[in-house]
């Protein structure tokens, strides 16, 4: 029996394991047509551009599904300089672009100093609101990025179950991992705070990815990132013993453009106000059509890249990263075109989650 429709009413966490599971077409209308037009009602048809530029891929951390983890021997490292980065947001800011997102791996050598001259930089030159993504830092850091004028910080949390966030994600000698009491601090600290999770990820099962909805909405996030885990040869999870880590095939999530399409979906459901970016991995998966289907089915931001070309091959968190190529002004036109193909229209300023 496929799930009422009545039931994307509020669903409880047992309704979104069983429209995660749903995989009939006819079915999963009511899903399509609910959560896009919760996102019409609560976000508009404005979709939001980030311009997102990859600052440095040293990685202390050796999560067990990344690309650039830090023991992965046969990646060429970089860190960009202050004046490198000044550079892309400037561009972020001549392409129209209303935020400039800043990620990298876990990299003391970005130190709280260099960050912190960094975005009153950007700030001051370009007045784009700032997105930190640069992984697990101390508090102290967290607030003087805050007092320089960071506007948001995107952490995802990975997984919400416990024992699986500690297998993919191993913690630092002497310390432990928990993002998402991170998470919780940043809000504290004046930050918009942006997660996720990726689908698919071996070991997580239906009944673990409804929770990390559900967290989605307890934690009422502001900005939630989907997308497929896309495996890396250069991984454990990627290489030739994935299949150890996974999880009885009738439990197994697949890591597929369907699940992750039911995610988003669901996620505009139980957090109708967030922001949520179609994002590139779900264009990898589906080059042709993928970020389009995401902003069809509940996700109202995308990301294009600004990283400068030579370092932006080296950021390999997965292979085959949709737009590796491309430059920033073919990427932004690329974006254009395909929203605009969609009936929606580009949306212009910040594009914060605007909480009143
Ligand atoms: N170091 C920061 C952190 O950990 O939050 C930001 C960079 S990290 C590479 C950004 C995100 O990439 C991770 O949160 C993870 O969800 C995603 N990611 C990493 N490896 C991936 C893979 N193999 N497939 C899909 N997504 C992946």
């Amino acid at each position: 029996m496929p799930p009422a429709p009545e039931s994307l009413e509020r669903p409880d966490r047992a309704t979104i394991e069983a429209w995660l599971r749903e995989s009939d077409d006819a079915a999963l209308e009511p899903l399509w047509q609910r959560a896009d037009r919760v996102r019409h009602l609560h976000v508009g048809d404005a979709v939001h551009l980030r311009g997102l530029v990859e600052i440095s891929n040293h990685c202390v951390r050796q999560c067990l599904y990344c690309g650039i983890r830090g023991c992965a021997a046969d990646v060429t490292r970089y860190r960009m300089s202050a004046g490198e980065i000044l550079a892309c947001a400037r561009e972020a800011a001549r392409l129209g672009y209303g935020t400039l997102v800043m990620q990298s791996g876990e990299d003391p050598g970005l130190t709280e100093a260099f960050v912190a001259d960094l975005v009153g930089a950007v700030k001051a030159e370009t007045g784009l609101a700032v997105t930190l993504s640069l992984g697990e830092r101390c508090d102290g850091e967290l607030r003087a990025w805050k007092a320089a004028g960071a506007d948001r910080y995107l952490l995802r949390f990975e997984t919400s179950d416990p024992a699986l966030y500690r297998r993919i994600h191993p913690n630092l000698p002497g310390t432990v991992s928990d993002r998402l009491a991170q998470l919780r601090r940043m809000r504290d600290m004046g930050y918009e705070i942006g997660s996720g999770v990726m689908v698919g990820i071996p070991g997580q099962t239906w009944d673990i990815l409804a929770g990390d909805i559900e967290v989605f909405r307890d934690l009422d996030i502001d900005m939630i990132g989907v997308g497929p885990f896309l495996p890396s040869p250069r991984t454990p999870l990627g290489g030739g013993h994935a299949d150890d880590y996974a999880a009885p095939p009738d439990e197994q999530v697949p890591n597929d453009e369907l699940t992750t399409l039911k995610v988003v979906a669901l996620t505009r459901l139980v957090c109708p106000c967030a922001n949520l970016p179609s994002t590139t991995a779900l264009a990898t998966i589906d080059p042709a059509r993928g970020r389009e289907l995401g902003l069809m089915r509940g996700a109202n931001i995308v990301m294009p890249n600004v990283t400068p070309p030579q370092y932006r091959v080296l950021y390999e968190i997965y292979p085959g990263k949709a737009c590796i190529h491309e430059t920033a002004q073919v990427c932004r036109g690329c974006m254009e075109r395909r929203i605009l193909s969609i009936g929606r229209r580009l949306g212009t300023g910040p594009g914060g989650r605007g909480r009143v």
